[in-house]
């Protein structure tokens, strides 16, 4: 459990509450095109408001970096929100983020109104925890709320630094969710414990690969991150996305899997094409066979998609981050299908690590036959690689 103060623990009435979220949604032409962090966020806004605190809610959107960009404003989030929430949310446009116009829209707030303050990147100091950003955030509010789980791993001004400059720092609901599922799932896991990891390189996720080895019993690798292990095994991968530096570094795992007792799968065959495009000519590379010059796998192929389901059967608890191909392209979207779709029929607890993973579920129309989906790509990286995300550490201690 985490052992950080939550909202369920502050009395909020008439307080100023500045309640940092993830209202990092992808926009086209000022349109919210996946509002599901903003309902995400519902459920802490909610308690908030019902308990009568002035709420006052930040995030940041895109990379302005830095500067105020109209086409990065908030604006729209604030228009979907009072829709969502069924109450006015009053926007603070103010490039300063926190210049006169937030200021005054705070000064007039009644108990249980709800104010957004603008990209919170519009400020340079943001991604670099400026103190002075972090005070002028703190100056704001009486108490700090982060529920940003999305950006727990940055130590930035409105998701870490301004903590330190308010006397208490709280845990919303989503984030409380997201850490105790990713907490549970990884340090109290019921067994058998299996984590699929995917995606493109191996090099990005050294450190998850490391940290799990340490707790699963399976570990199942696809992607094309499984190209440079098989690489490493002697075998020919033809075009395959490979990081030839760490071919050692994936040979240390396999011996660290077998020294552990860990069972470590990779793919047994493969779809290979001869051009990074949904329309290339593909064929099956077979267990055995080499990927020939001039093609690359891009999915896993069937046998593995039955190797892997077989080997997730009696699993008790999964952990799943990166696609097994590259599934943004249908002709190579059937394994991750297939990983989904195993996840989907076993009895067990099921997590999805953020980003291209959540994605996919969501988009495969297996969203609602997990046990959790993680709104944070990063983060829950961070996360199953076992470092202390400083959004979370700054909070205050219970
Ligand atoms: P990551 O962000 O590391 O989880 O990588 C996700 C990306 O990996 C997705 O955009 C996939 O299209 C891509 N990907 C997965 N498998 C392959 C592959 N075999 N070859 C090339 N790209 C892949």
């Amino acid at each position: 459990m985490l052992n950080k103060v939550s909202i369920d623990d502050i009395q909020v009435k008439g307080k100023r509450v500045l309640c940092r979220c993830d209202f990092n949604v992808p926009l086209i032409d000022g349109k919210i095109t996946d509002e599901n962090r903003l309902v995400a966020s519902l459920p802490t806004i909610n308690k908030l408001i019902g308990d009568g605190a002035k709420v006052i809610l930040c995030s940041h959107l895109g990379k302005p970096k830095g500067e105020p960009k109209p086409e990065l404003s908030l604006a729209p989030v604030a228009v979907r929100l009072s829709e969502l929430l069924n109450k006015e949310v009053i926007f603070a446009a103010d490039p300063e983020v926190v210049g006169p116009n937030a200021k005054a829209a705070v000064e007039a707030m009644n108990d249980g109104d709800v104010v957004l303050l603008e990209n919170t990147r519009y400020r340079a100091e943001e991604t670099k925890n400026g103190e002075a950003f972090s005070k002028e955030l703190a100056s704001l509010c009486d108490i700090y709320v982060n529920d940003a789980f999305g950006t727990a791993h940055r130590a930035h001004c409105s998701s870490c630094g301004v903590a330190s400059y308010v006397e208490t720092a709280a845990v919303g609901y989503l984030m409380q969710k997201e850490i105790d599922f990713l907490g549970n799932a990884v340090n109290n896991p019921k067994r058998p414990f299996a984590a699929i990891l995917g995606g493109a390189k191996v090099s990005s996720k050294i450190a998850v690969i490391e940290n799990l080895l340490d707790k699963v019993d399976i570990l199942i690798v696809g992607g094309g991150m499984a190209y440079t292990f098989m690489k490493a095994q002697g075998k020919a991968v033809g075009d395959s996305l490979l990081e030839a530096d760490y071919c050692d570094y994936c040979l240390k795992m396999i011996e660290k899997a077998e020294k552990k007792g860990v069972k470590l799968l990779l793919p047994v065959d493969n779809i290979i094409a001869d051009a990074f495009s949904n329309d290339a000519n593909t064929k099956i590379c077979l267990k055995g066979e080499d990927i020939p010059e001039g093609w690359m796998g891009l999915d896993i192929g069937p046998a593995s998609e039955k190797l892997f389901a077989d080997a997730l059967k009696d699993a008790k608890t999964v952990v799943w981050n990166g696609p097994m191909g590259a599934f943004e392209m249908p002709s190579f979207a059937s394994g991750t299908v297939a990983v989904a779709k195993a996840l989907a029929d076993i009895d067990a607890i099921t997590i999805i690590g953020g980003g291209d993973s959540a994605a996919a579920v969501n988009q495969l129309g297996y969203g609602d036959k997990m046990t959790h989906i993680s709104t944070g790509g990063g983060a829950s990286l961070e996360f199953l690689e076992g470092k202390e995300l400083p959004g979370v550490a700054a909070c205050t201690d219970k």
